[in-house]
């Protein structure tokens, strides 16, 4: 992108659009259109509480996005296509109640559909409306009518699952947007950035999502920042792409006629998950997979042999589990839904 190439951060001084929080394309995202669609060209004039944004599109309905025209039919090389706009496209999911939507993986077997519709809203304590249906083999999908839930969720990646008969399975996590493919996990992973030594005028929240548009898409602060209990730095939640080259620093112009004062902001990351392009899985990178090094697959066996048991004490204490109830975790392979 040119303006990344001058120093300026492509979104700043624009404000989110909450009500459509479409899928986030990165302009340094490989193979992605470079545009992050509906955002309007100044900051809202409305004042918005950030407890009515959490809220989600409680006042929103589908069908309040414009509908999508019916397309015409093109031929390209004699194959029939149809032409949708990424923007469209957001728009779709919007009126398929997609906005907030998360894939769950079970990689290693599953409860039945109908217990995890009762135990999934429960154990991961979502509050609002929970639509839960089976997409692809070992996936399901997720979605979600609240903003909150869908960021507190998210929160975590991997969950442990109780199913009706206290067997545990693992589910992870995953953000759906429209490029999901089965064997291929998405990009798109939830941080926290922080930015250290910031001055306390900047810490409004459109201030802080207009500068945090460097990185990705801005969907919550942290309590700290929103309460103003610490003034060395602010924190905010985006969602990024785990391909894109992530900047480290911000630029913040402040112009008066005549006169311009420029400042670099440094932005940090905490935890950012990492991702594998052989594998296209979230969870490691090229420097640790076993399909590029498979010398690492016999460090890997040794290792769990010495640990698995280790591990199994643990996760049995963590989920609270009683001893008798060991036995009956549950890792079976190779299960068909
Ligand atoms: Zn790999």
């Amino acid at each position: 992108m040119a303006n990344m190439a001058a120093g300026e951060p492509p979104y700043a001084g624009q404000a989110l659009s909450d009500s459509l929080f479409p899928i986030l394309q990165h302009p340094n995202a490989i193979k992605i259109n470079a545009q992050l669609p509906n955002i309007p060209n100044s900051l809202p004039t409305e004042k918005v509480q950030y407890a009515d944004l959490l809220k989600g599109p409680k006042h929103q309905q589908p069908n309040e996005v414009a509908p999508i025209p019916i397309k015409h039919i093109q031929y390209v090389e004699g194959v029939p296509r149809i032409t949708w706009t990424e923007e469209e496209v957001d728009r779709m999911n919007v009126t398929e109640n997609l906005q907030f939507a998360v894939i769950g993986k079970f990689s290693y077997g599953w409860p039945e559909l109908d217990d995890l519709r009762v135990q999934i809203p429960k154990q991961l304590q979502i509050k609002g409306e929970c639509n839960i249906g089976f997409l692809r083999n070992r996936h399901i999908l997720i979605r979600l009518n609240r903003m909150d839930d869908f960021v507190n969720i998210m929160s975590k990646n991997s969950y442990y699952i109780i199913d009706k008969n206290g067997y545990v399975f693992q589910m992870r996590l995953l953000i759906y947007d429209t490029k999901f493919k089965p064997d291929e996990e998405t990009t798109q992973a939830m941080a926290w950035i922080y930015f250290p030594h910031l001055l306390p005028t900047f810490y409004g929240k459109e201030v802080l999502f207009s500068l945090a548009l460097a990185v990705g898409k801005p969907v919550q602060l942290d309590s700290a920042t929103i309460n103003k209990t610490r003034s060395s730095c602010a924190r905010v939640k985006v969602q990024v792409d785990l391909l894109a080259k992530l900047p480290e620093w911000v630029e913040i112009a402040v112009v008066s006629p005549g006169s311009a004062r420029i400042e670099q902001i440094k932005i940090q990351y905490d935890f950012l998950p990492k991702y594998c392009r052989t594998c296209m899985l979230q969870g490691h990178n090229e420097g640790e997979c076993r399909v590029i090094h498979p010398e690492l697959k016999q460090e890997k066996a040794q290792e769990d042999q010495e640990e698995g048991g280790v591990r199994l004490k643990r996760l049995s204490s963590w989920i609270g589990l009683e001893k008798n109830m060991v036995n009956r975790l549950q890792i079976p392979r190779g299960q068909q839904w």
